[in-house]
């Protein structure tokens, strides 16, 4: 997969509205680092191509909020609390401390081989791994890039959906990108995930089940050490799920003591996670929710992470988003903007027919409000498309205008996608935007996203066979 090589430009027929308002009707202008005069350059309507993009009855982009009726995965230990595990044991009359056991090897040892729980009695093991640990995640593929440090895995579930994650080492933590849904229902055109529609949501035990798999897969040594280029980068660009202030914070030292080895090599099991993977992870809120309380919940109950390195993604569900700010858990929240104005955030994020980008950065802001968490707007740039001068003082007035101190801007080059018409902004494009939400009081960090060669980047999970 390869970024589309001949562009066609659009240009629109009318200057943005509020572009030429702002701009003092159209009167070309120099940013401040000295970036292309906006009016120069054309204004890219977004527009799918190679694949055709399914339309509702009204004619708009088709959202799919509730899953397709299907088979559910079956009930595993990781989609109940330990109380619930003891419970049922008794109902297969099983003793209770079973449950605990089996969740043991589960969430400390990252094992459903029954041949490795030695504690069990031999004729009743097999029993029990069947009832509480049936396979949910099968490997089919495995790529790796960065010299070993970046892996994206293919996983085949019961019923055939395949999703993906993707796990990178960096120097002081390791981050895993989890998936949420077998595909999506967001229908935004430039990610690749939204391409085949929503399958199904997944199961809680599905989702943190790819966690176990990974901190598997790196207790067996699979996962290399970051090389030195990656850790330079690394210094350069806040990471997701890492926010500069997290990362120097006490709570930081204390989410990464669980996971650090004594040797001082750093972690040796996944230390951060990003639901920004395959799914809209507030369209399956409930399950998603329950992975969480099994994230943060300590051994045997779950695996101990701290919440403050779980980052929840969204294109915007607003009324979710309120929800998740009252759920009292320390976890990070994004909002995917990708345009302050509505004329092409209606485009962009085809949901913005029901919550528009001032209701969702009002739903955000709340989330800082009740949390007292830093807020993360994410901002794929897109060239000619949403990277003017402009948008990036349109985007500074609206957060300013909520308060300071609230809100980081995480913008990132658009990753290639199959079929996509458009390519990510040039370098100095991006410095200047970067530059003007700077100057404007807005703390912003423009960061790159692993893992590109292998399409395991931002927005590339199609979770293809081939
Ligand atoms: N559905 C959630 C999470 C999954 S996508 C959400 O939309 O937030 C994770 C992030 O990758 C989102 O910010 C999404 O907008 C972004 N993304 C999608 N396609 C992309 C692409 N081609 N290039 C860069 N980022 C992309």
């Amino acid at each position: 997969m390869s970024p589309s090589k001949n562009p066609r430009p659009e240009p629109s027929s009318s200057a943005p509205k509020q572009g030429s308002a702002r701009s003092g009707a159209g009167a070309p202008r120099t940013a401040a680092a000295g970036a292309p005069v906006d009016s120069a350059r054309p204004q890219i309507r977004p527009k799918a191509e190679g694949w055709q993009q399914p339309m509702d009855a009204e004619g708009r982009p088709k959202l799919q909020f509730a899953q397709p009726k299907v088979k559910q995965p079956p009930k595993h230990l990781a989609d109940m609390t330990l109380d619930e595990r003891t419970a049922r044991a008794k109902e297969l009359g099983i003793s209770g401390f079973r449950a605990k056991q089996l969740s043991v090897h589960y969430f400390r040892h990252y094992t459903s081989d029954p041949e490795k729980m030695t504690d069990l009695p031999a004729e009743t093991r097999e029993q029990l791994v069947e009832e509480f640990l049936p396979p949910l995640l099968t490997e089919v593929r495995r790529l790796k890039t960065d010299d070993g440090a970046t892996i994206k895995f293919l996983w085949r579930l019961f019923d055939g959906a395949m999703v993906e994650s993707v796990l990178m080492r960096y120097r002081s933590r390791i981050t895993l990108c989890i998936s949420s849904q077998c595909g999506c229902g967001m229908n935004c055109p430039f990610c690749a995930t939204g391409q085949n529609g929503l399958t199904r949501n997944m199961s809680s035990a599905e989702i943190v089940d790819q966690i176990v798999q990974a901190n598997r897969a790196i207790a067996a040594g699979e996962l290399d050490a970051p090389n030195a280029a990656e850790i330079a980068d690394e210094a350069d660009h806040a990471a997701l799920g890492e926010e500069t202030d997290f990362a120097e914070s006490e709570e930081s030292a204390a989410a990464g003591k669980g996971a650090s080895s004594s040797s001082g090599v750093g972690p040796q099991r996944v230390s951060n996670i990003v639901f920004m993977g395959m799914g809209e992870p507030l369209a399956n809120y409930k399950r998603v929710m329950n992975a969480v309380r099994r994230m943060v919940d300590p051994a045997p109950e779950g695996l101990g992470m701290s919440a403050r390195g779980i980052t929840i993604s969204t294109v915007g569900l607003v009324p979710a988003i309120r929800k998740l700010a009252e759920e009292n858990l320390p976890i990070t929240f994004a909002l995917s903007l990708h345009a302050p104005d509505d004329e092409l955030r209606d485009e962009l994020i085809p949901v913005n027919s029901r919550w528009k980008a001032d209701e969702a950065i009002d739903a955000a802001y709340y989330y800082y409000k009740t949390t007292g968490r830093r807020v993360s707007i994410e901002y794929a740039l897109i060239k000619d498309m949403n990277d003017h001068q402009w948008r990036a003082e349109l985007l500074a007035e609206k957060l300013n205008a909520r308060g300071r101190g609230w809100v980081h801007v995480n913008p990132i080059p658009l990753n290639p996608t199959p079929g996509s018409i458009w390519t990510s902004s040039e370098p100095e494009v991006m410095r200047a935007f970067v530059n003007r939400l700077e100057s404007l009081g807005v703390p912003t960090t423009l960061r790159d996203t692993r893992g590109k060669e292998i399409d395991g980047a931002c927005g590339q999970l199609a979770a293809a066979e081939e």
